[in-house]
């Protein structure tokens, strides 16, 4: 599908099937603003796809303190010659237009056309000369056009010729919820934005990762907690569905918000403002035995988004946010192609998004598993003695394992404590358990 074909209006969207790369080649190119037609359809296109419950905010509406933006629709924008000859427009990318941009017809100074034209920050501009920015204005009004550094440096004429023909009317926010019921309503809730125009890794990539996580959960039976994912656009989206859920708050355990798990480079796991909460703490040892990034940064110490809004006051759920993003010493974080134009699925690692996707399900696992043991017996244990042991295999974790064992540490307790593999301890529990030597307790 390509851009101009994706735009505005369009609605009624197919998805092929759930393959994840079809699904981005689907949605990725689609006019994803903040309250838009183009969010619409990427959503109801999933919903045709995923058991979601969509939820409608209205335009005017107070969520806390915020108040939901109206629609936004651009029919057409455009730089032009004083003889009307096209330099650039919304036609050859949707980023061409600040996102929530005035309408604005006119003839403007080069000085005055620069004062509204955003190309990106330098170091990005210097890698990627062609990258259009994505720029977004939805609460200080003001109209703008976006391009690359080399288009701009191409404006040499002293007068231009503007058209922005945009437009603001009451909408809706829409908030997607997928649950996955288990045996209890504590609840483990994942979140991913779904605004972002034309882009894949900022948001999009974590919606269609905790998508496909919920499918593989589905399929399971005997869950203990219940799971949710929720799409949705960024921060109001959050602050329109906490505000009227009120009564789920309390169930939510621990949440983790996903976003650019398709780039290059290792996870890193932002903590939640609750860093020693029991899911903080099972992320950083699934992470750190998966070896799937060892990044762990505090609490607003990289990418933010929507965990903000559920870490707030008043609210205070344990949401991480999971992603891979570059060293933030680097020049570059948090990765090349970030809020630009080519942000797009060509430029994205799908390996790595579905690697992702398996430390999500054992993040779940974890989740799911931890608990805390209770020894039945007295004194050293007899290894041999038991048929499910095997003492030069099990012998030393057996060893970290019991002289842990208080009654009170969980399993994740135990791994932290010893530097050991969570799944290694619940395996030799598991077989403690058949033996009849040990007991457990739920963690919550
Ligand atoms: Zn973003």
């Amino acid at each position: 599908m390509t851009q101009s074909s994706a735009r505005q209006g369009e609605s009624h969207l197919l998805l092929p099937n759930t393959d994840i790369e079809d699904m981005a080649r689907v949605l990725a190119p689609l006019s994803r603003h903040l309250v838009s037609d183009g969010y619409d359809a990427a959503l109801d296109a999933l919903a045709s796809r995923f058991p979601m419950r969509i939820h409608a905010y209205p335009t005017g509406i107070s969520a806390f303190t915020w108040i939901v933006p109206e629609r936004w629709l651009c029919r057409e924008a455009a730089l032009e010659t004083l003889d009307g000859q096209k330099i650039f427009s919304a036609e050859d990318n949707l980023l061409h237009v600040v996102s929530y941009s005035l309408p604005f017809s006119g003839t403007v100074s080069r000085e005055e056309l620069f004062a509204h034209l955003h190309t990106p920050p330098a170091p990005a501009a210097e890698r990627c000369p062609d990258a259009i920015p994505f720029v977004f204005k939805y609460y200080d009004r003001d109209w703008g056009l976006c391009c690359s550094a080399r288009q701009k440096a191409a404006l040499t004429a002293d007068t231009y010729r503007v058209r922005i023909d945009s437009a603001f009317s009451a909408g809706a926010v829409k908030v997607g919820e997928v649950l996955v019921t288990g045996q209890r309503k504590d609840c483990i809730v994942f979140c991913a934005h779904l605004c972002h125009p034309g882009q894949f890794n900022d948001g999009l990539s974590g919606v269609l990762a905790g998508l496909k996580l919920t499918e593989r959960l589905q399929r399971r039976s005997n869950l203990r907690y219940s799971y949710r994912m929720l799409i949705l656009p960024e921060t109001i989206g959050s602050a329109c569905w906490l505000s009227h859920n009120p009564d789920v708050i309390p169930q939510l355990k621990g949440g983790l918000f996903l976003e650019t798990l398709a780039t290059a480079y290792p996870h890193v796991l932002m903590h939640s403002n609750q860093p020693t909460s029991w899911f903080d703490r099972l992320c950083t040892v699934v992470l750190r035995h998966e070896n799937a990034g060892n990044t762990d940064v505090p609490f607003l110490g990289s990418l933010l988004n929507d965990e903000r809004m559920f870490n707030a006051t008043g609210i205070q759920c344990p949401m991480c946010s999971l992603m891979r993003v570059a060293p933030r010493s680097d020049d570059l974080w948090p990765y090349a192609t970030y809020h630009t134009s080519l942000d797009v699925c060509e430029n994205a690692d799908f390996a790595n998004l579905q690697k992702s996707i398996d430390l999500l399900e054992q993040i779940v696992n974890a989740t799911e598993a931890d608990c805390v043991p209770r020894p039945l017996w007295q004194g050293e244990l007899f290894v041999s003695r038991y048929n499910g042991l095997d003492y030069e295999r099990d012998g030393k974790i057996l060893r970290e394992i019991t002289y842990s064992m208080d009654g009170k540490r969980s399993i994740n307790d135990i791994a932290q404590l010893r530097n050991a593999d969570f799944f290694e301890i619940k395996r030799v529990l598991d077989i403690l358990a058949e033996e009849g030597l040990v007991t457990h307790e739920a963690c919550l």
